[in-house]
Formats: C-alpha cells, structure tokens, sequence
C-alpha cells in the first residue's frame, strides 16, 4: 500500500488489511508512522516494512509478487511508479488523470511495448471500457462522454465573475477532492477525460463527445457504425468501477446500492456551452495540438485551481490563466518521464508568473475601491 501524508487513516488501513509493504511521502511522516504503530495493539514482528519516498513507490509499483497496481495517486508524483509499473508488464487500474494528461503518449508506448492491461477507473473511461467490449474497435464511431455540467450549469456567463470557491466546491452528484471538484465546475475535468478517452481507446479528439447529463446515471455511451448506441449506467459509486478493475474480464456481486425502477425518473441530456466553459474547448485544441500541449494544461490548470482557492483569482480567471500559460510554453515532443516531469514543473512556474501578475491587478484594484 502506498499514501502521502494522511499517517492516521493509514495506521487503520495497515490494521485491517495487513500488507507486507507500506509507502509514505517522506521520512518525517514514516516516523509519524512508526510512533503510531507503537501505540497500536500490533506486535512489532508483524508491522508491515516501512518505507518512504519516491523511489521506494517504484520499487512496490514493481515487484514480482504484484500483479496488479491501482494507481490512485493525485498529481504527476503518480506518473513515475505507474509508468514504470505499465513498462513491467502489470495490469493497472487507472485512476490518476495525470498518467495520460501529461504523459499520454509515452505512457501508452509504453503500454503497446509491454502488453500490459491499462483499465479505467474513472467512472465514465471505465462506462466506456465496459461499453467497448460489444464491439469490435473497427466498428465504433464515436464515445460519449457525460458530465454533470458541476454547480454552475445554470448560472449565467456574466454571473461567473462573482462566484467564490464554496458555491464552486458544492458539486451536485460527486463528492470529490477540492481540485477535481473545482476542475468539474469549470467542465476542465471533462476536458481532462476526453484527453485520456483518445489515448486509452485510440481515439481522434473528434470522435470523442462530450454531452451534459445531471444525473450522472448514464457514465458513457458508445456510438457504433450502424447507428446503435450502447450505454453504460449504474449509480453513482465509485466501488463498481474499482472493482471493475480488479476482476476484470470477471463480474463479481458488489455491496453498491442498486437503481430502484419502481420510482419514476427523468434524465436530462444536453450540449455542454463551450463559450461558458472554455477549459473543456482548450482541452480538445491542446489534444489535437499533440507534443507536450496537454500536459501545461494541467499544470497550468492546478496552479490556477490554488489560486481560486486561495481567493486571489477569479473563476474566469481560471481559464484566462491557463490560455496565457499555453500560449506562452512553446510545446515540444516529451520522449521519458523526466522530460515530462520538467515540462510540468516549467509550465507551472510560468502560469504562478501569470497568476501573480492577474493577482496583483485584482488586490490593486480593490485597493483603489476602498481608498
Ligand atoms: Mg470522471
């Protein structure tokens, strides 16, 4: 098993699964650790060994007694132990955006070189990996991707300037972390997955729609030549598709709560407002765009999403930021995990410039309201 920072959540983990190796982010929070196994019931002799740090996360992603790696880190210090995980060969179940965002086409070498199984856990890659298995691949035409269109499907354009991080935080169907929350609301998330939809299932970014659906029941829907359509539903769970992941191509029952067809429902489905949400429409020029566009996406994006946060930007500023960082990064060909790793890195100093500059002209004029 392997955590960042969270030593106490952890210790419950280590209590009731028992594995053999554990990984933190750094030494100090291994010797939190350590001081809270010591006051735990558990003899010493059967700790699990303790390790911490980035290379120690490759060496588990690695080992021969695994055969199966859930890559659910947040953030490209995800990327190297599932890279590297996919280049010996492992199945791995997906559900860290940056693998692919950043990464995609090195990743995916990777994934052709070795073989190794890539299945989505993302609720609406994995409606569409379930979808995908009714057809043959020269068959398909088109994915659909379905987005809950967040908190601000309703609210005006011109009314977006005004919204704070609470109002954008309160998502409709998911309760999620505060990036991928905000990233929902600004439809950048929705953007991210078409990215990974075109890498995970060989797609062009034009055969890849996006459709907004409030309910969040239908995850994905697969359009094939002859005009059928197959969907993939279930409740909103992210159990199912975790599970999905580690038994495939089996089934097995699962404890999620089921779709009740006693009660009547209404599900709405509708074209997401590209000009409302530009993020979602930057997401398809960057794709398109190839080389190492995507992966300033992101990190501009979650600099921008600090910012937000932070209160020192705006919502639309949050688009704003992102579109000057990609204008600004000249995109190149990334060709190893540390040239992605550096591309991220430089790509997030140049947009914490734009943010500064952006933050600075609002905390000027808010200074020139009161005086
Ligand atoms: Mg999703």
């Amino acid at each position: 098993m392997a955590a960042g920072r969270n030593d106490a959540v952890l210790l419950s983990q280590i209590l009731e699964f028992r594995p053999a190796q554990v990984v933190v982010a750094n030494e100090e929070v291994r010797q939190r650790l350590i001081s809270r196994l010591s006051a735990s019931l558990l003899p010493a002799d059967r700790w699990p060994e303790l390790l911490a740090g980035s290379r120690a996360l490759v060496e588990v992603a690695t080992a021969g007694e695994i055969d199966t790696l859930i890559s659910a880190i947040v953030g490209v210090s995800g990327l190297e132990a599932t890279y590297q995980s996919v280049r010996a060969g492992k199945r791995v179940g997906l559900a860290n955006k940056e693998v692919l965002v950043s990464g995609g086409q090195v990743v995916m070498e990777a994934v052709r070189r070795s073989g190794a199984e890539l299945i989505p856990i993302d609720s609406e890659h994995n409606g569409a990996h379930q979808c995908l298995r009714a057809g043959e691949r020269s068959e398909v035409r088109r994915l659909i991707l379905t987005a809950s269109g967040g908190p601000f499907r309703d609210t005006p354009k011109e009314k977006l300037a005004e919204v704070t991080p609470a109002q954008a935080l309160n998502h409709p169907t998911w309760k999620m972390g505060s990036r991928i929350t905000i990233d929902s609301a600004t439809l950048m998330n929705k953007g991210f997955e078409v990215i990974e939809a075109c890498w995970l299932f060989d797609l062009d970014p034009s055969q890849v729609d996006v459709v907004v659906h409030p309910q969040s029941s239908v995850h994905a829907m697969v359009e094939y030549g002859d005009g059928s359509i197959l969907a993939q539903l279930s409740v909103t769970d992210m159990r199912m598709p975790i599970q999905y992941a580690l038994t495939y191509p089996e089934r097995r029952q699962s404890p999620v709560s089921r779709m009740d067809w006693t009660q009547a429902r209404t599900w709405q489905f509708y074209p997401p407002d590209l000009d409302k949400f530009p993020l979602l429409r930057l997401a398809y020029e960057c794709q398109r765009a190839g080389g190492s566009a995507t992966c300033t996406l992101n990190a501009a994006d979650e600099v921008a999403v600090e910012a937000f946060l932070e209160e020192r930007i705006t919502f639309p500023d949050l688009a704003g930021i992102v579109e000057d960082t990609l204008a600004r990064f000249p995109s190149r060909e990334p060709e190893s995990i540390q040239d992605i790793l550096g591309i991220d890195r430089e790509s997030r100093s140049l947009a914490r410039q734009l943010v500064e500059q952006r933050a600075g002209r609002k905390e000027r004029l808010a200074q020139s309201l009161k005086t």
